[in-house]
């Protein structure tokens, strides 16, 4: 066996390997998206929750201040009933239109603080509404990511170890040159090549699909690792590529497919 059709078989168990990772991949960035929407919504009642209780402090202060008022007030009520000059009378008097005044700012106040947190504490109980959906969601996504684990863990392993055997019986460069490969096109490692005109020797690279110069089919034919000299993936075949003139090859299959070979 070449050393091509030793790298392809541990390129194939890759490829499997990767699409069953992939998959699992992606519940991972989907739980993680979830989670990073669910602590931007916990950040935000938390702040809206500080909001709320130091807007309801400021409250507290004006009502403290308007029961202080009304307090006073009822005393002056009192000294004035109890005046003894027109004087006195008059200075209570003065004192509690301030104090009406005064008491009148602190309650407009109030009703403002107090409107301010309703509001606050409606916007509370949406973020809430929307944090017990996100947290379901992130539940779920956790939930599948788990399954999906669990799902594959034993294939994976069964693939693992079946790269192993595989990767053992092929050279270590080669084996590298792969590898290095796969970082960079995943997928399009290696590629297989395509026959356009099995006569007049023109073959493409199945991945970049640009023209493969004869003397690379042959070099691959005899066995030898080769690279497409456009896009650098490890060119393959699986069939006879180079047919006999005298027409011993095996006829010709139907339809596209079978000419990638
Ligand atoms: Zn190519």
């Amino acid at each position: 066996m070449s050393v091509t059709a030793k790298l392809l078989r541990v390129f194939r168990v890759d490829q499997q390997l990767r699409g069953l990772q992939s998959r699992l991949q992606t519940s991972k960035r989907f739980l993680a998206a979830q989670s990073e929407q669910q602590q931007g919504l916990d950040a935000k009642r938390k702040a809206l929750e500080g909001q709320v209780r130091q807007l309801r402090a400021t409250l507290a202060n004006e009502e403290g201040e308007v029961q202080r008022i009304e307090a006073r007030s009822v005393v002056l009520r009192e000294q004035m009933n109890n005046a003894k000059t027109n004087k006195e009378y008059s200075a209570f008097l003065a004192e509690l239109n301030t104090l009406k005044n005064e008491k009148s700012k602190h309650e407009t106040a109030a009703l403002e603080h107090m409107s301010g947190v309703e509001a606050l504490d409606r916007q509370v109980a949406e973020i809430v509404a929307q944090l017990d959906e996100r947290s379901r969601m992130v539940a779920q996504a956790d939930k599948d990511c788990k399954s999906k684990e669990t799902e594959i863990r034993d294939r994976v392993d069964e693939l693992k170890s079946q790269r192993d055997v595989l990767a053992k019986d092929v050279p270590a460069p080669a084996l590298a040159a792969l590898e290095a490969l796969i970082v960079s096109r995943g997928d399009e490692a290696m590629c297989g090549v395509d026959v356009l005109d099995r006569r007049n020797h023109e073959y493409t690279c199945g991945g970049c699909m640009m023209a493969i110069p004869m003397e690379r089919v042959n070099s691959l034919v005899r066995g030898n690792l080769t690279n497409c000299p456009s896009c650098q993936c490890i060119l393959y075949t699986e069939e006879e590529l180079i047919v006999s003139r005298k027409g011993t090859s095996k006829p010709a299959k139907s339809g596209a497919a079978a000419d990638r070979v």
